[in-house]
């Protein structure tokens, strides 16, 4: 790429967010009502695990997803442990997922003692390919006598599929629901990066039995940490009971009836998530203008800006473009940086991880084509005004 189209890249992004000083990739902002129901937790002592704001918040993302419930969890990962267990997932089962993700969404794999199988990604979404996934399983799996879904080979269950709406674009859901139905293997959205995300007018993290956010520092909206389950109001009362450490009500009594986790958000994060949650069509128009300005400024370059999927409203968390080759994203990369405008590569695919290095896997040409190309540029909301 030539200096001349780093420079009005650089130039764009300083002029946007009107400095000469470093540039973040992502930063929260606090432009509502956080302090006054943050400070209100500390008057009332209530800080912990129980709270208004726990039940506010919870309430507040379940009106907005359009999710029967919601359960709020001390980060996104431990909701999608809680989230993977509630599907069904035990040791030695398989898990079908995208090579192209935060390493977050394979642990949770990992904590259950399953294994990913990665699957490729399409070019458009970013996301688990629902084609791809329906091949691998034409050639490598059956459902057995009781209609469990089994690999030929070794006759291991593959129990759930969890797609991940890359930086916030949809996955092809149509697809991917209709496979997953079709071979019984039950659905989990990540849909960490996704909250205010919608395919056909429907929220991501709404299709399957369970979908999962998170409420970290770098998302959307944050909690300082947290994370959240969506679900029906049964598989929801489950994810309470095992995030709470599996406590049965009772007036004085400590009865734990199965194992259980301390996965609980504290009052005092949910009320940070309640002020947040509040802004979050706010901060959704502040991500899709400086979309639609980073589009227009790279009009005529040869980086090719990444845009919401069709039939689908993205809310833009990151932005990102595809370079023409490996040799363009380092160049990229480093004269940016160099500059203090911070951009980032994509992940390193998960199958290059140590620890998943011998997953099975399907033909990953399109997740190994994006590896070398994408950038993400500064995202942080602007507040235009
Ligand atoms: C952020 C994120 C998570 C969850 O992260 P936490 O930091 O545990 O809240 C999970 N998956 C993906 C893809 C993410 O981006």
């Amino acid at each position: 790429m030539s200096e001349v189209s780093v420079n009005r890249l650089v130039g764009f992004v300083r002029d946007y967010y009107r400095t000469n000083e470093f540039v973040p990739l992502h930063a929260p902002v606090f432009l509502g009502r956080e302090k006054e129901y943050v400070a209100d937790t500390i008057e009332s002592t209530f800080v912990s695990s129980v709270g208004i704001y726990v039940d506010r918040f919870e309430e507040g993302v379940a009106a907005y997803t359009g999710s029967a419930k919601a359960v709020a969890t001390v980060n996104g990962t431990a909701a999608l442990h809680i989230a993977l267990k509630l599907a069904g997932v035990e040791a030695g089962d398989l898990v079908v997922t995208q090579p192209l993700t935060f390493v977050a969404t394979c642990n949770a794999i990992a904590y259950c003692n399953a294994e990913p199988v990665f699957i490729d990604v399409d070019r458009e979404t970013l996301g688990l390919s629902g084609e791809a996934l329906e091949a691998w399983l034409e050639e490598h799996a059956e459902l057995d006598a009781e209609g469990v879904c089994r690999t030929r080979a070794d006759s291991k269950v593959i129990r759930a599929c969890v797609p991940m709406h890359t930086f916030g674009h949809p996955a092809d859901l149509d697809t991917l629901v209709s496979v997953t139905h079709r071979w019984n293997i039950s659905l989990v959205e990540d849909a960490a990066e996704s909250l205010g995300s919608f395919y056909k007018g429907k929220h991501t993290g709404t299709f399957g039995a369970l979908g999962t956010l998170s409420f970290n520092g770098n998302k959307i909206m944050t909690t300082g940490g947290g994370g959240m389950i969506l679900a029906s109001e049964t598989l929801a009362a489950r994810a309470k009971h095992l995030t709470t450490t599996a406590k049965k009500p009772h007036t004085y009594e400590y009865i734990h009836d199965e194992l259980g986790y301390n996965y609980r958000l504290p009052n005092l994060n949910a009320a940070l998530g309640c002020a947040q949650l509040e802004q979050l069509e706010t901060f959704i128009e502040a991500k899709r203008a400086l979309a639609a300005a980073y589009e227009g400024a790279l009009t005529g370059s040869s980086l090719q800006f990444v845009k919401e999927p069709q039939d689908c409203r993205s809310n833009y968390w990151l932005n990102a473009v595809i370079c023409e080759n490996k040799a363009q994203r380092n160049e990229l990369l480093k004269n940016t940086n160099q500059d203090g405008v911070m951009t980032r590569p994509i992940w390193a695919l998960m199958n290059h991880l140590d620890m998943y290095q011998s997953c099975r896997r399907g033909d990953l040409d399109n997740a190994e084509w994006l590896e070398a190309r994408v950038v993400n540029l500064p995202s942080s909301v602007v507040s235009k005004g």
